[in-house]
């Protein structure tokens, strides 16, 4: 068997079962750009060639093992398991602005150990292939599709820290933006990390164009550190340099999670106000989801109001993320592996 995804070996079998280049285009945009699924995208090509295309290539590397839809809002949660048994968890979130997005993991577990989340609570256990990674766009794609609707924006913000897995993130990235494929503009899609000062630069150079989030939390190096123990080796200094160097592509994302009594007072907006300054970013403020076993509460609601509305007028672009999924845990830092 070949993946989907093993170009070459697909070339062969191109070659091999003398399908014309423009058929094995209609395949693939009929697969990954239209998402009308493994039938229908066999059925694009000569008849002669579909049983041997269908015996020999695997189309999917996950199987979709559980769905919950959420009874308050249009959040999604798909549960896949891998070929070797992990769980892995992707979030399709249908916002009342009707732009769908999809939520998707980068790898079984995370290595951060964040304190405010919970994925870090159950260690880490291996980065996703690019293929795992594509096949939760894919299913998730086919999903919507039977809804009459399409994934319009893609982020790495599930399970695992997309930094970390830097070669499989890349090709996956690769596959989503290039046209016989997924053909994602790169404005459509959105890498979230703790901050990984030399995996930032690098990531900006080789695509330039696809957003980047820093989940920065806090401006104060000791807080950030309780927070986040990754904080220790890429400090905030050095984080700075590689957020000026990123941000010459566009602006970036701050992610800044409200705890109470963490990281909302006074001290903490100067030093946030300080920090961004002369940097281009759009600031998301987030709410904090709870989740059981974690001590820490979020802010509420008309301070985390008051806090984004002092970062506007001191000329920030700002927003308050509003969270979906939250009775379904899928809301960010739920995602949790479940033992079945
Ligand atoms: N490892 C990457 C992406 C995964 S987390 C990162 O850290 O950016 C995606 C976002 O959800 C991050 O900003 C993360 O800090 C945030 N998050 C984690 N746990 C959360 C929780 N319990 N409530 C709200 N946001 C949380």
């Amino acid at each position: 068997m070949i993946s989907i995804y093993d170009t070459e070996g697909i070339e062969k079998l191109r070659a091999r079962n003398a399908v014309q280049p423009h058929r094995l285009k209609l395949f693939r945009t009929a697969l990954f750009k239209n998402a009308q699924g493994r039938d229908k995208a066999l059925a694009s090509l000569p008849e002669a060639a579909r049983d041997e295309f269908s015996r020999t290539i695997d189309f999917h590397s996950l199987e979709l093992v559980e769905r919950h839809d959420s009874e308050i809002d249009g959040a999604s949660k798909l549960i896949f398991q891998t070929s070797d048994h992990h769980l892995i968890e992707s979030v399709i979130l249908r916002p009342k602005t009707g732009r769908t997005s999809l939520c998707i993991s980068s790898q079984v577990g995370c290595a951060c150990y964040c304190s405010f989340c919970a994925t870090g609570k159950m260690g880490f256990t291996r980065n996703l292939t690019s293929a795992e990674i594509l096949d939760q766009v894919l299913q998730a794609s086919q999903i919507v599709k039977s809804e009459g609707r399409s994934i319009r924006n893609v982020v790495f913000m599930g399970m695992g820290e997309p930094l970390l897995n830097l070669e499989h993130l890349f090709e996956s990235l690769e596959f989503l933006r290039a046209a016989p494929f997924f053909n994602y503009a790169g404005s459509r899609l959105m890498v979230s990390t703790v901050g990984i000062p030399h995996a930032m630069e690098h990531f900006s150079s080789v695509f330039p164009e696809v957003q980047l989030a820093l989940s920065l939390h806090s401006a104060r190096q000791d807080v950030r550190e309780k927070l986040m123990p990754q904080a220790r080796t890429y400090t905030l200094e050095l984080l700075r340099e590689s957020l000026l160097t990123a941000s010459l592509n566009g602006k970036v994302m701050i992610e800044y999670l409200m705890l109470s009594g963490v990281n909302d007072g006074e001290a903490d907006f100067r030093a946030l106000e300080h920090y961004l300054r002369d940097i281009p970013v759009h600031i998301n403020i987030i709410p904090f989801n709870e989740y059981a076993g974690c001590s820490l509460r979020g802010t509420p609601k008309a301070e985390m109001k008051v806090f984004s509305d002092r970062l506007k007028t001191a000329g920030f672009q700002t927003t308050l993320r509003y969270s979906l999924g939250a009775d379904i845990a899928a809301a960010c830092g739920q995602l949790v592996q479940h033992k079945k």
